[in-house]
């Protein structure tokens, strides 16, 4: 199937227009039209090659929104002029126990992720900046048109990496819960931790993000600066979501952790985290990570989202203006996500 995109073609130049071809829809495909695609860091630390591994030419994107143009015979989950939105991986063997546990992202064979990966068949993957995209439909997810489309697309990425490890560990009424770093995934973790009935405390490194932060749901905003003001917070929480892809100190969080309290990591610095042994061994903490979510966990979110009429805050960009988003976003310069609008995408 014909497609065109932006891509990288190496890890140096700026994205450029890119037609490639995708698989012909099977039995259990669905094709998507991409209407949003969201930008995720993720995305330009692969198109930067700085994780590694990278594979070019690399079309990014995993968080996609859009509608279905075209089901395979044995689709049951949707039908032509559906909505339908995409993640971050299009395909797991089904099998292992992680799997089987509804918890793909983990497969033990390796989930095939949306872009910059190699399918089961040897392929390359690529991803939503383009004009459509051909998924197994147990991998694409039905969406409520009651959500502003755009602003849901990044809940395919940012949204389920915060929904699963506070669902995992059971934040609720009640709970005492830390979102460290208010950014595209902070901002949900936030927003989400608050709908479910905890007391949110938002950590954030600038005065600037206190009135936003209140007014995305914190019960209480920490300027990290503000030693003191840390201090007042220490043995206290049940559960902190680390959502800072920049190096920083994690010891300063976990010492604010009460008996069996645990801090999640969720952002992705490039450098190893240095935990000193006694802020785990005191109050018998635990620095655990988390990885974006099931497919079913993260249909459960979806659901909850449109129950909840939570979506992204986002600002919305056209494709011929991608290095300057990639330049906002590593700046943390936006509020809170871009999303690409695909209508800007060139018909040809
Ligand atoms: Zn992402
Ligand atoms: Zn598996």
């Amino acid at each position: 199937m014909k497609s065109f995109g932006y891509a990288a073609h190496d890890k140096k130049s700026a994205l450029v227009p890119f037609r490639f071809e995708r698989r012909e829809p099977g039995p259990k495909d669905v094709v998507v039209e991409i209407e949003f695609s969201g930008i995720c860091h993720s995305d330009i630390h692969q198109v930067r090659d700085e994780w590694g591994g990278s594979i070019y030419p690399m079309v990014p994107g995993h968080e996609i929104v859009g509608h279905v143009t075209a089901v395979g015979g044995a689709v049951t989950k949707f039908k032509v002029g559906d909505p339908a939105a995409v993640g971050v991986i299009v395909d797991s063997d089904r099998v292992c126990e992680n799997c089987v546990a509804g918890e793909e992202q983990y497969c033990i064979k390796g989930a095939v992720e949306t872009y910059n990966k190699l399918d089961y068949e040897g392929k390359p993957t690529y991803g939503g900046y383009s004009n459509n995209i051909v998924v197994d439909e147990r991998f694409v997810h039905t969406i409520s048109p009651k959500l502003n489309s755009a602003a849901v697309a990044p809940l395919l990425c940012a949204g389920i990496t915060t929904y699963s490890p506070l669902r995992h560990w059971k934040v609720g009424e009640g709970s005492k819960v830390g979102v460290v770093g208010l950014g595209g995934l902070g901002h949900m973790g936030l927003k989400f931790a608050h709908s479910f009935g905890a007391h949110v405390v938002q950590f954030t490194t600038s005065e600037s993000k206190i009135a936003d932060a209140k007014r995305l749901g914190a019960d209480e905003v920490v300027v990290t600066k503000d030693a003191a003001a840390l201090a007042k917070h220490a043995g206290s929480f049940d559960f902190i979501l680390d959502c800072v892809s920049a190096p920083h100190d994690v010891n300063q969080y976990l010492n604010l952790l009460r008996l069996n309290g645990t801090l999640c990591l969720v952002g992705l610095p490039e450098t190893p985290v240095s935990v000193a042994p006694f802020s785990v061994v005191a109050n018998r903490r635990s620095l655990a990570g988390s990885g974006i979510g099931g497919m079913k966990e993260t249909q459960e979110m979806l659901d909850y989202c449109a129950e909840h009429n939570i979506v992204s805050e986002i600002e919305l960009t056209s494709i011929d203006k991608l290095a300057e988003a990639y330049e906002r976003v590593v700046k943390a310069d936006v509020k809170y996500r871009f999303v690409i609008d695909m209508a800007t995408l060139p018909k040809s």
